[in-house]
C-alpha cells in the first residue's frame, strides 16, 4: 500500500508550509484537505447557499469542480487561491466542516490522492478518520501567541492588512470550534508523534518530521 505521513494540528501551525516541505523532499504527493473545506465554503457562498443548510452544503462538498495544479487551485476553472485564503472563508470553512454531511462528502476525494510513491496529508482528522493506517502520523502544534504572530506576518507579506490582536481572538474562537464540534473534533489520532514548533523554523520543523519517518 502507498504510505501515508499525516500532520495534523491547528490552524497556522505551520502544517501546509510543513507539509509541502516534507513531500519535497520525499518526492511524493501532498494533500492540503484545508482547502478543500475552504473551497467548499467559497463555493457555497458564490452560489448563494444557506450556511446551515446541511443538505445543500454536502451536495456543494460533494460536487465541487476543483483542480490542483503546479501549487495552484482552481474552483469552477478559476484560480481561487488568494480568494479561499482570506479570514473571512477560513472561518466559514471551520463552520462548514463541523457538519457531517460535509465531511463525509470530501472522505473519498482526500483519499483518491493517496498515488504512488506516496502522500503527505495535511488537516485535522487526516490521521484519525481520513488515513487510520498512517505510516507515520504527527500532531503538530505551537501557541497560539506563535501562530498568530506567523498569521500576521503571512498577511503582511501579501499586502493585506492584520491586526494581530483580532488574529489572537479568532484563532482562538476556531481553535475553540474545532476542539469542541462533535465530529472529528481536534485532537491527536492515535499512535501520533507531537510536535511543537513555537521555538522551530520552518525548515527545522520539516527536518524533525523526516528524522522521524527515517528512524
Ligand atoms: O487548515 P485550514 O485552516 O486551511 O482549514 C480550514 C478549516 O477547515 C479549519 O478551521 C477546520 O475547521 C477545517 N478542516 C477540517 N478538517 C481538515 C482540514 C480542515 O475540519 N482535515
Amino acid at each position: 500500500t502507498v504510505p501515508v505521513i499525516a500532520i495534523d494540528g491547528p490552524t497556522a501551525s505551520g502544517k501546509g508550509t510543513v507539509a509541502h516541505g516534507v513531500a519535497e523532499a520525499l518526492g511524493w504527493q501532498v494533500l492540503d484537505s484545508g482547502a478543500l473545506y475552504r473551497l467548499t465554503a467559497l463555493a457555497a457562498t458564490r452560489r448563494g447557499v444557506d450556511e446551515t443548510d446541511e443538505a445543500a452544503l454536502g451536495q456543494v462538498a460533494l460536487g465541487l469542480d476543483v483542480l490542483f495544479s503546479s501549487g495552484r487551485i482552481y474552483l469552477d476553472g478559476d484560480d481561487v487561491c488568494e480568494a479561499i485564503r482570506q479570514e473571512a472563508i477560513g472561518n466559514l470553512a471551520s463552520r462548514v466542516a463541523a457538519l457531517p454531511a460535509v465531511r463525509a462528502a470530501l472522505l473519498a476525494r482526500q483519499r483518491a490522492f493517496r498515488q504512488p510513491p506516496g502522500l503527505v496529508a495535511d488537516g485535522r482528522d487526516m490521521g484519525s478518520v481520513v488515513f487510520p493506517d498512517a505510516a507515520l502520523k504527527v500532531f503538530l502544534v505551537a501557541d497560539v501567541e506563535a501562530r498568530a504572530e506567523r498569521r500576521c506576518k503571512q498577511l503582511i507579506e501579501k499586502g493585506i492588512s492584520a491586526n494581530l490582536a483580532d488574529l489572537l481572538r479568532d484563532m482562538r474562537e476556531r481553535d475553540a470550534r474545532d476542539a469542541n464540534r462533535q465530529v472529528a473534533p481536534l485532537a491527536p489520532a492515535e499512535g501520533a508523534v507531537e510536535l511543537d514548533s513555537s521555538r522551530l523554523s520552518a525548515r527545522q520543523t520539516i527536518q524533525a518530521i523526516l528524522d522521524l519517518w527515517k528512524a
